[in-house]
């Protein structure tokens, strides 16, 4: 018999779902559709949201319904979807009334501001513009951190936000283990003769792109009668429900590997979203793990299957069709090098796989130096400069290039930001080598352009779960062990070391 108090949460959880994913149809609207004009109003509508969400989020009936709800929870299978909605729920609780609203309110004011002044700060080239709203960003950053606690480092609520149950203590000596694996590999890199990749940089139309696109993740699984590919200046993906998941993409018509690994990588994303079993609907377990887990996801879509050798055997001859002009004449092997041409940069976003994560690395060492206070703001954009050159041994030339290309530090705290881009690395080797390990078929089945057995175990393995359990409770449950680096330097080390 359902327990009328569960049936109440249930609902008064679905409530806050419903403003929070109304927030994201405006948001979506806002980026895709919206005429300028309408910013100021679409500002407005969003925030009264926003605030609404978060009144739900924090009401004392919640509190003790919650309350209430522990020795109901006691009770039940601990991997039971009530058991693990009400736990999630009051982990979410008791973080969110830590924070006065009064604070969130003019952090949410003071982010729109430093939103503005960042793209002024870009236009000028100059972390000056925007150094003093920085600053106060990260008191408020500091401020928000202080609001819980029992934790070691000042970054580690921050963490916990996105990548729940990781610490500074947890990531430092991670990251610097890889780092060291890494240094070894790129200097071998930079010393092999270079790879050529002048046929990505060709005229290739829109249409065709788009097209490719859609071919390619509509095979990989992405339900179109439940989710929709639209064009924004900076592809996304968001969901307004289990069968409303959207993805965007942006087209270059001079770089063929924009749009197709953007696309690849919001397809991962959305196929996580598109695979939360349906009793989960309308709650908050209707969502990912966590950030690292989201991208572990989007990156294993996106290169382990997307960059490797077995999808290009299948799927090359049907781009070359589509671009008959400008690919013909390229052999997949110089096609299949292009994609992965490795090369230190200055641009996060743009950066290979070998690259990517010393990228991360200098944002994270920085956000806790800044958060420890052992960094000045305005020492910033020099110990950005001397990071890069340290990490990838490149310089940028102006700010815009350096410190300002992120929006993360403009639209939010200062800390707790990047981690999960490199966890997610990390975890879609693991979790790839997993299903490899339960199912070998798999590597032939991609280079028949099929997809199914690996959909499927991850869907079996996480997706349907959402946020039932924890990134580290998942890798443990399908791995038998914790995080681990060895799988991913081990397929980085294996894919490179034949391409170079
Ligand atoms: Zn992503």
């Amino acid at each position: 018999m359902m327990n009328e108090k569960v049936v109440k949460l249930k609902s008064l959880l679905t409530e806050i779902y419903d403003l929070e994913r109304a927030e994201a149809v405006l948001s979506w609207d806002q980026l895709v559709m919206m005429p300028s004009g309408g910013a100021e109003a679409r500002g407005r509508q969003m925030a009264l949201l926003k605030k609404l969400a978060h009144e739900k989020q924090t009401a004392p009936e919640l509190g003790r319904l919650l309350e209430d709800l522990q020795p109901v929870a006691d009770n039940l299978n601990s991997d039971s979807d009530d058991a693990c909605l009400i736990k999630v729920a009051m982990r979410d609780y008791q973080k969110a009334i830590k924070v006065p609203a009064s604070f969130m309110g003019e952090f949410a004011a003071h982010t729109a501001a430093t939103y503005e002044a960042w793209v002024k700060a870009r236009e000028a080239k100059n972390f000056g513009v925007v150094a003093s709203l920085f600053g106060k960003s990260l008191e408020f950053s500091q401020q928000l951190a202080q609001f819980q606690d029992g934790y070691q480092h000042l970054a580690d609520p921050l963490i916990d936000q996105l990548d729940e149950g990781f610490t500074v203590a947890m990531i430092r000596p991670l990251f610097a283990e890889l780092r060291n694996r890494l240094k070894p590999l790129l200097i071998r890199i930079i010393a092999a003769q270079q790879v050529d990749d002048s046929c990505l940089k060709q005229n290739f139309s829109e249409a065709g792109q788009l097209q490719f696109g859609k071919e390619v993740i509509t095979k990989y699984g992405f339900d179109f009668n439940r989710g929709r590919d639209d064009l924004s200046v900076h592809p996304f993906t968001t969901s307004f429900s289990i069968g409303d998941v959207r993805i965007t993409t942006r087209i270059q018509l001079n770089n063929l590997n924009d749009a197709l690994f953007s696309t690849l990588h919001e397809a991962g994303h959305a196929l996580y979203e598109q695979s939360f079993a349906s009793d989960l609907e309308g709650t908050l377990l209707a969502n990912g793990a966590s950030m690292g887990m989201h991208e572990s996801q989007s990156r294993l879509w996106e290169n382990l299957v997307g960059r490797s050798r077995g999808f290009w055997e299948h799927f090359y001859p049907r781009l070359q069709e589509i671009f008959p002009e400008q690919l013909a004449k390229v052999s997949l092997e110089t096609f299949y090098r292009a994609i992965n041409k490795v090369e230190p940069s200055l641009i996060r976003t743009e950066a290979d796989e070998v690259t990517y994560n010393l990228h991360v690395m200098i944002r994270f060492e920085l956000e806790l130096q800044l958060l420890e206070g052992t960094l000045a703001v305005k020492d910033l954009p020099e110990a950005w400069n001397e990071a890069y050159h340290n990490y990838l041994g490149v310089v940028p030339e102006d700010h815009q290039q350096g410190v300002l290309q992120d929006i993360h530090w403009y639209g939010g705290t200062i800390g707790g930001n990047f981690q999960c881009y490199t966890l997610g690395n990390i975890l879609s080797a693991q979790i790839f080598e997993a299903a490899l390990a339960t199912h070998p078929k798999i590597k032939t089945e991609i280079t028949q352009g099929e997809f199914g057995t690996l959909r499927n175990w991850l869907t079996k393995e996480i997706y349907r779960h959402g946020r039932k359990f924890s990134a580290s409770e998942l890798v443990q449950r399908i791995t038998g062990k914790s995080l681990t680096i060895e799988p991913y330097f081990k397929y980085l080390e294996d894919k490179y070391q034949e391409i170079y």
